[in-house]
């Protein structure tokens, strides 16, 4: 007789609520199955579990030594025994499931994946190799998750920890009310459901209710389930509630000292609220207890790149920029941030709490380290309570990025967390964001996409009571770009029907905790349906037209992309016009406009050329060659004001150019403009140009003439330091010295 317990008694155990693991516990361990040491550690008994786990590894199956030093931590030599254990039975599908979680748990879901798919040839019925491909899969918002879930749940509709993860995933949806009927169905299953709990305790906190039934439920199981409250952490972070998750993240740590997800997660959120010696501290010891996954590695990477940042802090604002661009940037930036916040203050009536602290990445993998883990495409910037981070306009190719718009998207989502204190549902403070972009200038914010037409054509578009999923877990390739664009429109169109004021009155209703059919019923007067109706008819008259046309205008693109090349500039011209007609806000590369402007230019019709740029410029194109063009056409046609804010333009689009700066410090100078010229004249001197000298003495005669005289002086003399020969350099200096006597 030894001291297994048989799967029934087990069972039989386990309704009773009793811990079968803890009975054998006081015998001997020596048959101890895996189940067994499992389920010691669900229940927090650790060092039984330990022992446990120790006893595997001396068996003589490898399989039961590779869950044996998985148990004990040792993934080595788990990951050895598991090799062997395949070889030695290479038709067995659960082992190569086993295998598979251990590689998801270590990181490596390449190699997982490829597992979970070798046991299903095995055995295309096995449910715990769907579920782990779903486990794969939610890590990357993956809407294939969901399939993998349901297909694990058809195979095994007993397996609670597949209805589990249904409950999270449908969580990540924001459908509650699904999430907690299928937390409900995994707790039918098994009262020991942890997870499942921890989902309902999750729905709690969210809704601001008091979850402690749920967590009191989870300690009565296992008190050292630190899981639990790193879940309820990880829905918060989620609907960016940032400092609530990182107080349930020290809840986790707390129950748990050595959970180093949730200990990464606590460091990575810590950074992203600004901080940086704790965070140091919390990835640190992760690192070195091996837990060492991407993220973790790269921000402790990003904290040390730290110190190639510089910090401007004036009043409300903290900037952080890159010391190689500091100088040129913080002019821009800064003055940038100080007329956002005075235009958001008095627009959506309020001040926020404190200085907003942006940071500006040169390099987009620093960024990019900001958004690991979270969904959606967070591509140029992303906001976290008072802090943003975002791409720097040095870091991507001239004109695919205009850091303006960005600016004031974060900017808005700064005030719209802070007004509704994050309770606010994603698409709507994306579509504010969205919608804020081309406010503060129609030519800024995004075109019309050819997805996004598409989309349209192909009524993708989701009901209004629907769209965060669109952003958590697209469900075709661009639906997150479809989804901004949609829920910017649905803000433009509020706007027009209803008065600005009216979106400030949804912001009101959302931070009073209501929900998004609640909020259209409450400020709209209309169910979500009929606002649905209601906006797709407004979309279908502004849009309608372009949709239609997107497939002739695509054959007539490709035509006339054809005529360019072989430069046949008539033809150029009128099938050109005739693509602008049919998709107007069709800015992107290879675009009619440019195409056109080319063909007038190619015929010496500059007047021709200047107008289809301004007609480029004004509908929103971005591309510094031809909005440089325009400038030089404008000024030869004697308009050099416009040439000056057509260059101006650049410096939110693609600062780094010092031709750029230099000429309109030039155009503004002349246009007795010597505040503008002064700035365009420090970055000329911020971009090291080659001739110094003309530079500093540029900048020298525009303080000059602002009356700034002192610093006049600093710059005649730094330009004379590289050039002491430099006559006009010399003539501005007795020019001062006359002037100073004078007074
Ligand atoms: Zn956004």
């Amino acid at each position: 007789m030894n001291g297994h317990v048989t799967p029934r008694a087990a069972r039989i155990l386990l309704r009773l609520a009793v811990c079968a693991a803890c009975l054998t516990s006081a015998r001997a361990v020596r048959a101890a199955t895996p189940d067994d040491c499992h389920a010691f550690r669900k229940h927090g008994h650790r060092a039984e579990a330990q022992k446990c786990y120790e006893s595997l590894t001396t068996a003589r199956d490898p399989y039961l030594r590779a869950e044996g030093f998985w148990g004990l931590e040792m993934y080595q030599d788990a990951n050895n025994q598991f090799r062997m254990a395949t070889n030695a039975s290479p038709a067995n599908a659960v082992i190569r499931v086993r295998w598979g979680r251990l590689m998801h748990e270590r990181f490596n879901n390449t190699e997982a994946d490829n597992l979970f798919n070798e046991a299903l040839q095995r055995d295309p019925k096995n449910a715990q190799a769907y579920y782990g491909l779903a486990l794969v899969s939610a890590d990357g918002f993956d809407s294939k998750a969901i399939e993998y879930t349901s297909k694990a749940i058809e195979l095994d509709p007993k397996m609670y920890e597949a209805h589990e993860l249904m409950a999270n995933l449908l969580l990540e949806d924001s459908d509650q009310a699904k999430a907690f009927d299928e937390a409900d169905a995994a707790l039918k299953l098994s009262p020991e459901a942890l997870d499942a709990m921890a989902i309902h305790a999750a729905i709690e906190v969210l809704a601001d209710r008091p979850p402690d039934a749920w967590l009191d439920k989870i300690r009565q199981v296992n008190s050292s389930y630190g899981e639990g409250y790193a879940l309820v952490a990880y829905h918060l972070v989620l609907n960016r509630r940032y400092e609530d998750g990182i107080a349930y993240y020290r809840k986790a740590i707390e129950a748990d000292p050595r959970l180093w997800s949730a200990r990464s997660q606590l460091g990575i959120n810590l950074m992203r609220l600004g901080q940086e010696d704790e965070p140091r501290k919390q990835l640190e010891m992760c690192y070195e207890n091996e837990y060492r996954n991407e993220e973790t590695v790269n921000s402790l990477r990003l904290l040390d790149s730290y110190k190639n940042f510089v910090t401007f802090k004036d009043g409300d604002t903290i900037l952080r920029l890159n010391k190689k661009e500091a100088e040129l940037l913080h002019p821009y930036f800064e003055a940038e941030m100080k007329r956002i916040i005075a235009t958001y203050d008095k627009k959506y009536k309020m001040k926020l709490p404190g200085p907003v602290q942006v940071e500006v990445y040169p390099d987009h993998e620093d960024f990019a380290v900001r958004t690991m883990g979270m969904p959606g495409l967070g591509a140029l910037g992303v906001t976290f309570g008072l802090v943003i981070a975002m791409d720097s306009p040095s870091g991507r190719p001239p004109g695919e990025f205009h850091w303006g718009s960005t600016l004031w998207h974060e900017m808005s989502h700064v005030y719209i967390l802070t007004a509704t204190n994050f309770r606010v549902p994603r698409w709507f403070t994306e579509g504010l964001a969205v919608h804020e972009e081309t406010e503060v200038s129609p030519e800024w914010g995004d075109r019309i996409t050819p997805d996004v037409l598409v989309a349209i054509r192909d009524k993708k578009l989701l009901p209004v009571a629907e769209l965060d999923r669109g952003f958590i877990r697209p469900e075709y390739p661009n639906q997150v770009i479809v989804s901004y664009y949609q829920a910017g429109r649905i803000c433009d169109y509020i706007k027009e029907r209803w008065g600005a004021d009216k979106l400030l009155d949804m912001v009101h209703s959302f931070a009073a905790h209501k929900d998004t059919p609640d909020v259209i019923r409450a400020d709209l007067g209309m169910a979500p349906e009929e606002f649905d109706k209601l906006f797709l008819d407004w979309l279908d008259k502004d849009v309608g037209k372009t949709v239609a046309n997107f497939d002739v205008w695509r054959a007539k693109l490709k035509d006339l992309a054809g005529q360019a090349k072989n430069k046949n500039y008539d033809q150029v011209l009128k099938e050109g016009e005739e693509a602008r007609r049919l998709y107007p806000d069709y800015i992107y590369p290879a675009n009619p406009y440019e195409f056109m402007a080319d063909a007038d230019l190619a015929k010496n019709d500059k007047t021709g050329a200047a107008a289809i740029l301004t007609a480029y410029e004004k509908i929103g194109g971005h591309n510094p060659p031809a909005l440089k063009q325009l400038a030089t056409l404008e000024e030869t046609q004697g308009k050099p004001a416009d040439a000056a804010a057509t260059l101006d333009r650049l410096n939110y689009i693609y600062p780094v150019d010092e031709d750029l700066h230099r000429h309109l410090g030039d155009l503004w100078f002349a246009q007795n403009n010597f505040k503008g010229a002064i700035r365009e004249y420090n970055a000329v001197i911020a971009l090291s140009p080659v001739d110094k000298a003309s530079a500093q003495y540029n900048a020298a005669r525009a303080y000059f003439a602002a009356g700034e005289k002192d610093k006049a002086e600093d710059h005649v003399l730094a330009s004379l330091e590289i050039a002491p020969n430099y006559r006009p350099a010399q003539k501005l200096l007795l020019q001062l010295k006359d002037s100073n006597e004078g007074k």
